[in-house]
């Protein structure tokens, strides 16, 4: 996610242009070795506007690589948070009216069918919320592979947030129900809070197919080519997610940043051409400072929420807001935050839930790097200044530290000072203490750990190595201390 808040301000004004259809190129990418042991996710989806529907069939190559026979299988089923106003993460007192303009819209999945290996098997929701799906099958030895399917019915909730309909934009962030980490013998069971993004799931295979009326224009963490009889067909490997964002306003615009197909997604050709350009600039920065783009391709796109942005493996959502002329700087910038996130979220998965900062300060670190490298040091230690010099000098409230989780914070600006802001001064300190740079490390890091989950211990014990220091005092000091 990105740390400002933009207030949501609304776009009108009828749309000229329509989307002409991309062409995916996904190449040949580091990604086709990671993706050989991964779980396959074949997944159809088919949108019916008029009930604010998604009829989802998924079907799950699952391959036990827990190192332990397994029970059960859980799936996380987001999109069941939305159903009541005590569990969505849009209800918050902070986001309501931003979400929820035209009151509360319940969102929820409806489940037809579970089979494993064709058969029935028995399944419970194991939370208040109903956002985890627990699936009774046979005992699964490690290594032992299982197919699970699941029919069900997503009600898309008319919500301005990353799950939501507005406008007859859908934003279909963490709808298709997915298996979670599996983490000290158990399944990550994480409530979905409203504060931070509490998904924590490995790398997946996806192969997405989209039946929409023909007026649609869909964008997908898979780049989607259109098949002959009308649907949408792609895939994407070694991926934490797949989102989708779906319009019939959508004007569409494309480029390469190398080898990469980059595509925006925006109310007007202006807004995706400006949006497309950052997309390609930031790609381009990122990989010669942190390595290659781990993904096909990525799609920017425009959406309604009252956030900044938001990141999913090979798409990220921006708010509309930001499209306009005046926010131009803030869309670049923003842009580059969440496209940082492909390599800090993406390729490097850490823990979102319990330490947010692992990859949300670096992605503001890497987004303050950006600026140095395409505006220099004057612009930098401006932006600098505003990001990281002044929430180091704010007096913050509480014991709330960059290390701390995000179910500990109550509001979005403490979230975004502390983990984003003086998250970031951890990494800029950093670049003072190593002798090659912080840059160097995030590279470094970045091919270790590539398409893997890294705890914090994992990372400190890496840095401490690649430094040939002890650096958990400066650890303990930036992301434990309260100052
Ligand atoms: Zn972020």
């Amino acid at each position: 996610m990105a740390a400002a808040c933009a207030m949501l301000l609304f776009v009108a004004g009828a749309l000229i242009f329509r989307s002409s259809q991309p062409s995916p190129d996904p190449g040949e990418g580091r990604w086709v070795q990671a993706a050989e042991e991964l779980t396959d996710y074949d997944v159809t989806l088919k949108l019916l506007p008029d009930s604010r529907e998604i009829s989802i069939t998924e079907r799950i190559a699952f391959r036990n690589c827990t190192g332990e026979a397994l029970r059960d299988l859980v799936l996380r089923t987001w999109l069941n948070a939305f159903q009541s106003e005590d569990t969505s993460p849009a209800a918050a007192e902070e986001l309501y009216d931003a979400c929820y303009p035209d009151g509360f819209s319940p969102g929820y999945l409806t489940i037809h069918d579970v089979q494993w290996n064709g058969e029935q098997r028995p399944y419970a929701f194991n939370d208040a919320a109903q956002t985890v799906l627990r699936v009774d099958i046979p005992p699964l030895p490690d290594g032992e592979a299982g197919e699970m399917t699941l029919r069900c019915v997503a009600k898309i909730p008319v919500c301005a947030h990353r799950t939501g309909v507005v406008d007859q934009t859908y934003q279909l962030g963490n709808v298709i129900p997915q298996v979670p980490l599996y983490q000290a013998h158990a399944w990550r069971t994480d409530e979905y809070v409203p504060i931070g993004d509490p998904f924590v799931s490995p790398c997946a295979n996806y192969s997405v197919r989209v039946y929409l009326p023909e007026e649609y224009v869909p964008a997908c963490s898979a780049a989607l080519e259109r098949n002959a009889d009308g649907s949408w067909y792609g895939k994407i490997q070694a991926a934490r997610d797949v989102a989708l964002c779906v319009s019939p306003n959508y004007v569409m615009a494309s480029g390469r940043a190398g080898n990469t197909p980059v595509y925006a997604y925006a109310l007007s050709r202006e807004g995706a051409r400006r949006a497309m350009e950052d997309a390609r600039k930031a790609i381009e920065t990122f990989t010669s400072l942190y390595g290659d783009f781990p993904y096909p391709s990525l799609s920017v796109c425009s959406v309604d929420f009252p956030f900044g942005g938001m990141e999913y493996s090979g798409l990220v959502m921006i708010g509309q807001t930001y499209f306009l002329d005046t926010w131009k700087d803030t869309l670049e910038l923003t842009v580059a935050h969440e496209t940082a996130h492909q390599w800090f979220y993406g390729l490097v998965g850490s823990d979102q839930v319990n330490a947010p900062w692992q990859d949300e300060a670096l992605c503001q670190y890497a987004m303050l790097r950006y600026v140095r490298a395409r505006y220099g040091q004057s612009s930098f230690d401006s932006l600098k200044y505003y990001q990281v010099d002044a929430p180091m000098m704010e007096r913050i409230p509480g014991s709330l530290t960059p290390g701390s989780p995000i179910d500990y914070f109550g509001s979005l600006t403490d979230y975004s000072a502390i983990v984003y802001g003086r998250g970031a001064a951890l990494l800029l300190a950093l670049e003072e203490m190593l002798p090659q740079g912080i840059d160097a490390f995030l590279a470094a890091y970045a091919d270790r750990f590539a398409y893997q989950f890294v705890s914090r211990a994992e990372f400190e014990s890496f840095l401490n190595t690649w430094a040939g220091a002890d650096c958990s005092p400066l650890l303990l000091d930036y992301l434990d201390t309260a100052h």
